[in-house]
């Protein structure tokens, strides 16, 4: 067993484990909130079309604005006013 290690391409952060051979591990940065570093809430979508719109809907009127949720959103951070959206995905990192 050796150490092996990598850094985030997100979050700079080094991880690093124990392993017999280089790995892949998620960063759990995706999970944090941008502005205030607490832990997101996982946001279950409301399917309700009227609500949501695809990504890349057009947008003629100037009137969404980045705080909206769309389909691509996975967490939700309630600290805010408006709430911030996140549509983070897991950040893999090579460990090596
Ligand atoms: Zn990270
Ligand atoms: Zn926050």
């Amino acid at each position: 067993m050796k150490m092996v290690e990598g850094t985030c391409g997100h979050c700079g952060k080094t991880i690093r484990r124990v392993s017999t051979g280089p790995m892949l591990v998620e960063c759990d940065c995706y999970l944090y909130c941008l502005l205030c570093g607490e832990k997101m809430t996982p946001y279950t979508p409301d399917l309700t079309p009227r609500v949501y719109r695809a990504e890349g809907d057009y947008d003629s009127l100037g009137e969404a604005t980045k705080s909206e949720a769309t389909m691509e959103t996975l967490f939700i951070c309630l600290n805010h006013e408006p709430p911030l959206y996140s549509a983070r995905k897991p950040v893999e990192v090579v460990l090596k």
